[in-house]
């Protein structure tokens, strides 16, 4: 079975595919000849993974996979939320990004955020949604230099860390991306066999 994990970032696709049983071969964007830049105009994070796999699908008839992550804040009304990447402007980096949010819960007292990550999987004419949640609260600064994103200033429920300063495969086994990847690949598993 191949499907196309719709993605380019080359290290998602070979760890997800070490993680799968060898009759589930994961298969990449160049190598169908996507090379254009897939839309993710959806105003959710489950639109945007919805849109980005049924682009694959149906403009190139694979079953596929997409993801699409974002940082949604309690008092913020769930902000950043699909704009977490460009919270701070298109061109603005992740440090604009992080400043941006800082100062907007500058007067805040409840600082409650989760990550979510949802997975699309189109297969066999059929959709499945996957999602991790991963619940914390933004700290009042920046704290450890691991991880991407907006980490320094996440720390998840039950860690006095932030994500940051988490060693990866700590980080991976509380995360959003860790729970939702962890249920696509149950999934996949118990279809292959
Ligand atoms: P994407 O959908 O995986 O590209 O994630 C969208 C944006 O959410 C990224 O550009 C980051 O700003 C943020 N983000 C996603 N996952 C994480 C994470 O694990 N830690 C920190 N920020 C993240």
């Amino acid at each position: 079975m191949k499907i196309v994990f719709a993605t380019n970032n080359k290290n998602k696709i070979k760890e997800i595919q070490s993680l799968l049983p060898q009759s589930i071969e994961i298969i990449s964007l160049q190598s169908i000849g996507c090379y254009e830049e897939i839309p993710e105009t959806a105003d959710t994070i489950e639109g945007n993974a919805i849109m980005k796999a049924n682009y694959v699908t149906e403009k190139y008839g694979y079953d596929c996979f997409a993801d699409d992550t974002g940082l949604e804040v309690e008092s913020l009304n769930g902000e950043p939320g699909v704009f977490s990447a460009r919270y701070a402007g298109e061109q603005k980096s992740t440090e604009d990004n992080m400043d941006k949010l800082l100062l907007n819960l500058e007067n805040s007292a409840n600082r409650n955020a989760q990550f979510k990550t949802v997975i699309t999987l189109n297969l066999k004419g059929k959709q499945y949604l996957f999602t991790g949640i991963a619940r914390g609260e933004i700290t009042l600064k920046k704290n450890g230099n691991q991880g991407f994103g907006y980490d320094p200033i996440f720390r998840p429920e039950g860690y006095q860390e932030t994500f940051a300063q988490l060693s990866l495969e700590t980080k991976n086994t509380i995360s959003h991306r860790g729970k939702a990847t962890r249920e696509l690949i149950d999934f996949l598993d118990q279809i292959s066999r």
